[in-house]
Parts: C-alpha cells; structure tokens; sequence
C-alpha cells in the first residue's frame, strides 16, 4: 500500500498543523471536505495517523530535557526499555542497535534529576549509561517524512507483525481493520466478537 498524491498533501499539512480546517484540507488536496474527513479517518485505522496533541515545549515551563544513552545485553533490551519506560520523568525509550537503548527524559528540579538517575542506577538489566543535558533546542519536527509514493507499513490488527504483501482487510463495526493472514483474521474476528458482546453489557466510554 501506498500514499498516494491526495493523502500526502493531507499528511503534510496536518503534521504541522493538526488543527487545520477540513474546508482547507479540502482545497488543498482537492478532494470535498467528506472525502478528506473519510481519508482521515482511514488514517487513523491504518495507525498513520497515531494520534492528535498539544505542543508544549519543556523550557517554557522550566523544565530541562535530558538525552539517555544507555547499554543492555542484547538479551536484556526488551526488558531494560520497558523498566525505563515505567519511569514516568522518561518520556521516550527507543531500543537501538548494539544494546543501546536512547531515552529522552524531562526534569523540573534538581531533586527530579536526582530521582530520575537513582531510578535508573536501580534497573538491573542496565549494564552502564551516559547522561547529557540539552543546553538549547535548535530543531523539534515531527519525525515521519510525507511524500507521495511513501510504501506504508501496516502492523497486524491482531498478531502486531508488520504486514507483509497485501493485507487482509475486513470491515467490522464501520471501521476496516487489517490482518496479516487467515489465522490471525479468524482469530481477531472471534476476539472482536468477544469484544462487541462485553461492549453491549457495559455502557461504551470514550467515542
Ligand atoms: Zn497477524
């Protein structure tokens, strides 16, 4: 699968501002509003679209950004991101090549950085880690780049594996959903179902 020309210029323009009107989303894809408010939509079940939120910038509240370079067993990685993703001053853990682990973490106070390196000192699948401070951000953009043409990858609905080759889509509830293959489709299928049947004896919250 691939963006094509209409949802590229939608993507753009919504990663640097999410908050733009459908009417100029609209005009500047040239699509009608309902089209381009269904292409959204989509997005969003294709996980392309992962979320919507505000832009606040650590130092307008005083508070200081911290960069984590960190080493795992290559064993231990999973485990190590995850004890650091519980850590909540961390506030982005991504696993990377050779056993390292680079994490960003934000701090109010001394006392907070103090909490925050004791924290880490404290997870035991942390081999050694170096820590550097931000002195002063000079760039801050959203990381995906949006062209036309862009392969998309889709993860499983059910299994999470990114899809290889032509996903299985099915329609359930008015949303599609995708599945890698026939086992993991019969399995969501029966999941969902399972899902709905709760879903009518508790009243539904959230949209
Ligand atoms: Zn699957």
């Amino acid at each position: 699968m691939k963006l094509d020309v209409h949802d590229a210029k939608i993507l753009e323009i919504m990663q640097k501002d999410a908050r733009t009107s459908l009417k100029a989303l609209a005009e500047a894809s040239k699509l009608t509003p309902p089209t381009v408010s269904a292409r959204i939509k989509s997005l969003e079940e294709m996980g392309i679209i992962r979320g919507y939120r505000v832009d606040i910038p650590p130092d307008a509240l005083g508070q200081r950004v911290m960069f984590f370079m960190l080493k795992a067993k290559p064993s231990d990685l999973e485990e190590a991101g995850e004890a650091l993703a519980k850590i909540p001053l961390v506030r982005e853990v991504h696993l990377a090549s050779g056993g390292r682990i680079i994490a960003v973490a934000v701090v109010r106070s001394p006392s907070d950085q103090e909490r925050l390196t004791n924290d880490i000192a404290g997870i035991p699948t942390i081999l050694e880690y170096d820590n550097y401070s931000v002195v002063k951000s000079k760039k801050s953009d959203s990381w995906a780049i949006v062209a036309e043409g862009t392969e998309v990858s889709l993860n499983c609905f059910y299994c999470g594996k990114p899809i290889q080759g032509t996903p299985y889509k099915i329609r359930l509830g008015g949303r599609d959903h995708y599945l890698c293959c026939p086992v993991c489709e019969k399995a969501y299928r029966e999941k969902y179902a399972k899902l709905e049947a709760g879903a009518k004896k508790a009243p539904f919250k959230g949209r």
